[in-house]
């Protein structure tokens, strides 16, 4: 059903967002890759998921904390892909720290990656998908959408807002066969969560396996981290036709943390 299609995916060096990108890539659907790394590492990636699904991928770095850019970013990939049908919202960052220490530049750059480039790609993809009558956007939120925890209050007011922005561009599009939602994942063992381990390793003064026994999987009662299928699964099914009616909404995927 995805076959043909096109899709968007911000943040697909790494993580979830390559996740993404590879499922939906297995689904046939033409992809642009975005983010940031070591150029011949993305390029290894670009060629080897065409290679392997047969689709066409593409790949520009746009920076995802600068507006502008992101705008002429959806310009060059609805002329490379023939038109957008699908965006995943992925690229983020973290920062942890007590607020009244927080970085201003922290609080800003999170702010413009995990919140406003969703923002912007939405603005300027949202033409193209009504001129064609369908669209799906994911916007790849946290369970810190949904709940908080302490010393995360840029990324908790970002991933708030995010699924804040789902909701209210959901009913906007909801009778033109444009569907909007969130996908709030609990731990998922990315290189963001691999560095935080590392910083609570610091700040614990605990070994690595220690922190993610005691601090990071003890707020997720399965006691497991989610895995990048798992989400990645979650984004294509939201895409398909039988997730039509499903807008608007947050979708934990957290292991029963947010059910606490
Ligand atoms: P990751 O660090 O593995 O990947 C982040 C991606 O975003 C990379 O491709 C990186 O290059 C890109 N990126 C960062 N800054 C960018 C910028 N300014 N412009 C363009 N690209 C940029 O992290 P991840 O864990 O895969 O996170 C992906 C998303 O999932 C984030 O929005 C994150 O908040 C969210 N999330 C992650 C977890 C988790 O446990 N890993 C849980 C819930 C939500």
């Amino acid at each position: 059903m995805l076959k043909g299609k096109s899709a968007v995916v911000t943040g697909s060096t790494s993580g979830i967002g390559l996740g993404i990108a590879r499922a939906l890539a297995k689904e046939g659907v033409n992809l642009m890759l975005n983010g940031f790394g070591d150029a011949a590492e993305i390029e290894k990636l670009r060629a080897g998921i065409a290679a392997e699904f047969g689709v066409k991928v593409v790949y520009d770095g746009a920076d995802m904390s600068k507006g502008e850019a992101i705008a002429a970013f959806i310009k060059k990939s609805e002329q490379e892909l023939g038109g957008i049908d699908i965006l995943v919202n992925n690229a983020g960052i973290q920062f942890v720290s007590p607020v009244d220490e927080f970085p201003d530049a922290k609080w800003e750059a999170i702010q413009s990656i995990n919140l406003s480039s969703s923002f912007h790609c939405i603005k300027t993809a949202l033409p193209g998908m009504k001129n064609k009558g369908w669209g799906r956007i994911v916007n790849i939120a946290s369970a810190h959408g949904l709940i908080a925890s302490p010393f995360k209050s840029a990324y908790v007011a970002a991933k708030h807002g995010q699924v804040g922005l789902t909701k209210s561009v959901a009913l906007e599009v909801a009778e033109a066969g444009i569907t909007v939602n969130a996908i709030c994942p609990g731990y998922v063992r990315t290189p963001l969560v691999e560095n935080q381990i590392d910083d609570q390793a610091k700040a614990h003064n605990m070994p690595r396996d220690k922190v993610i026994r005691e601090v990071i999987l003890a707020v997720q009662p399965t006691r497991r981290f989610v895995e990048i299928e798992e989400v990645a699964a979650l984004a294509v099914y939201l895409c398909g036709d039988a997730a039509k009616s499903i807008t608007g909404t947050a979708i934990a995927i957290d292991g029963g943390w947010t059910a606490r």
